[in-house]
């Protein structure tokens, strides 16, 4: 059975590393942006790219808070067996690094520390003037839509979420991280993401410059699967549980 097989492997590895998508957060209700009933439906990805921000700040954040309600409302989203199955295996010393390409937070919350942010975090937003960081529930805490854009305490700057916005670089010092762990490790744990978009559909062919373990959870197929030692075709919040609690005891 696979999940053993993948527990045994992670017990006895050196440099394990984790890969996370959307896939990881939908069991705790966090949209999937690609899937067919995501929020592409509901709105356009034209509306939060960089260049809609640079001309229309105030515009930008009305529909960046619509889509990322979760993040403001008062009764936040919460991690789920996944994301604390990953925090359990980097607490046992198994998991070295994740990289992750969400922006939702769970991974902190489930008490993960070394973390990769591919697409950055909506976490927090900065001052496009002097840089200054906060969070981003307190940067609109208070705010009416019409006061948007939120600013900068210190010197009026427009805030902008640490999110990697479409059209945006992503940025070098982790893109270089995530790199270098997908070239150290020895098992890279793929856990759902459709392994369709850069950098994310690279690393796992550069894992351990071929000689990593590879391991890809999701419910759907992606196409690294023909790659991959194993591929469990199975909801990440059940497989990873069952995963982390074999690979803990036979460490
Ligand atoms: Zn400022």
């Amino acid at each position: 059975m696979s999940r053993e097989a993948v527990a045994d492997a992670l017990a006895a590895s050196e440099h394990a590393v984790a890969l996370t998508g959307a896939g990881t957060s939908t069991a705790s209700g966090v949209p999937d942006f690609r899937s067919d009933d995501g929020l592409w439906r509901e709105f356009d990805q034209s509306d939060i790219t960089i260049g809609r921000f640079e001309r229309d700040p105030g515009g930008f954040w009305r529909d960046w808070t619509a889509i990322h309600a979760d993040l403001f409302q008062d009764d936040p989203v919460e991690p789920n067996p996944a994301h604390d199955a990953l925090a359990d295996l980097e607490r046992a010393g198994i998991l070295n690094a994740l990289i992750t390409q969400n922006v939702d937070g769970l991974h902190e919350a489930a008490g993960s520390e070394s973390i990769i942010r591919l697409h950055g975090t909506g976490a927090t937003a900065s001052c496009r003037n002097c840089g200054r960081t906060v969070e981003t529930t307190a940067a609109v805490e208070g705010l009416d839509e019409a006061e948007f854009p939120p600013r900068c305490e210190d010197c009026d700057g427009v805030l902008k979420p640490d999110t990697v916005l479409f059209g945006e670089q992503m940025p070098l010092g982790a893109m270089r991280e995530a790199r270098r762990l997908a070239e150290e490790t020895d098992v890279l744990l793929a856990v759902g993401s459709s392994l369709t978009v850069d950098p994310a559909a690279s690393l796992p062919r550069m894992a351990g410059r071929g000689n990593a373990t590879l391991v890809v959870v999701n419910l759907d197929d992606t196409p690294v699967d023909p790659l991959a030692d194993y591929v469990l075709n199975e909801p990440v919040e059940e497989a990873l549980p069952s995963i982390a609690a074999q690979a803990i005891d036979g460490e």
